[in-house]
């Protein structure tokens, strides 16, 4: 006979079952979950092993798709809300790859990180921009957005790869904003302000990307000091739906007057967000409602045929365009 007391409440369960029968019954059972366990771990070791090889391939994939020219940089164009121009684009790299068809970036570049080659991936996107800025210059107020990660903008050579975009495409093609997301925090050491300092005097602009996701505090925006934050897009799809991450929004407006810096915002899709942004001060936005990133010359002709024609704040000056 067994019995277990609760220490808490008033019970006690007493089992009056034989000890033998009891262990004839655990036997049965670990015999008939026995297969469904092996094959659990089969499937498990399998997943793990199609995981790893499908990472592996697709490394390789990126080297060789380097070397292949499967890449391409698509651009988005980002409106300043108190006028309604397009004061600049953001460079987002595009990989079709022969065969399969395009792969998302955040999922080739998420494996270009774990496999050492965000910084190699990153210098070719900056020999494509390099390619397509000399073909097609966008002019000397023109901002263009790179993404970089928070690795890459740590170490010294950031300086010198930037340096030699920019004398590939010489004076006038554009006006560089590097893109660090704030999901990975920029480390508190030297060679970060050593960096922020020389990019800063040769006019290189610094904004944190995917603003209200990460780790950033008032503390940290003062140690590092930016020019923009761009607002999450998860945040900008709340506006108007849903009052948790819109009050949100509104602490991150806050801030940036308060540290008085430019905001972006992501992903706007709608007129009604646009509205409530661009009421609120936001000074730039980017998102479908304006158009998807599109090659750069296609972005030319857009901005050529868009100059002075897009939505703004409060009354509209011209119908939204309509996006392929
Ligand atoms: P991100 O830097 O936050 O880029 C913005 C993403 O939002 C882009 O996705 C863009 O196409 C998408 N987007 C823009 N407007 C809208 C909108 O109105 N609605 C919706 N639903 N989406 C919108 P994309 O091009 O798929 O890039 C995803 C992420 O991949 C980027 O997020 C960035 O983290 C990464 N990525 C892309 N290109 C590069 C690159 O050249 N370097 C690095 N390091 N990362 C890159
Ligand atoms: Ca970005
Ligand atoms: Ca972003």
């Amino acid at each position: 006979m067994q019995e277990v007391v609760s220490a808490d409440y008033p019970f006690r369960v007493r089992s009056q079952a034989d000890a033998a029968l009891l262990a004839e019954y655990r036997k049965r059972l670990a015999g008939s979950y026995a297969p469904f366990v092996v094959l659990l771990a089969l499937l498990f070791g399998y997943l793990c092993r199609h995981f790893l090889k499908y990472q592996f391939s697709l490394a390789a994939g990126i080297r060789r798709g380097m070397r292949r020219g499967e890449f391409q940089v698509h651009y988005q164009p980002v409106i300043d809300l108190r006028d309604g121009s397009c004061a600049g684009a953001e460079a987002l790299m595009r990989w079709f790859r022969p065969g399969q068809g395009p792969v998302r970036p955040d999922i080739f570049f998420a494996v270009a990180e774990a496999n050492g080659l965000s910084i190699p991936l990153t210098r070719h996107l900056f020999k494509l921009v390099g390619r397509d800025l000399r073909h097609c210059p966008m002019g000397p107020q023109f901002r263009l957005g790179l993404n970089i990660t928070a690795g890459h903008f740590a170490r010294p050579d950031i300086v010198d790869d930037v340096a030699r975009l920019r004398q590939v495409v010489g004076s006038g093609a554009a006006d560089f904003v590097l893109e660090i997301t704030e999901r990975e925090p920029l480390p508190p050491i030297d060679q970060v302000y050593e960096n922020m300092g020389v990019l800063n005097a040769s006019g290189v602009k610094l904004a944190i990307d995917d603003f209200g996701t990460g780790h950033s505090s008032l503390a940290y925006l003062e140690k590092f000091p930016v020019d923009y934050l761009k607002i999450d897009r998860g945040f900008v799809s709340a506006i108007g739906t849903d009052a948790v991450n819109a009050s949100v929004l509104e602490m991150i407006i806050g801030l940036a007057a308060r540290l008085d810096v430019e905001l972006t915002a992501e992903g706007v899709e709608t007129r009604e967000q646009l509205d409530y942004l661009a009421a609120k001060g936001v000074h730039y936005a980017q998102g479908f409602l304006y158009a998807k990133p599109m090659p750069i010359e296609q972005l030319q002709a857009w901005v050529r045929e868009h100059r002075g024609r897009l939505p703004a704040g409060g009354a509209a000056t011209d119908s939204v365009p309509a996006v392929a």
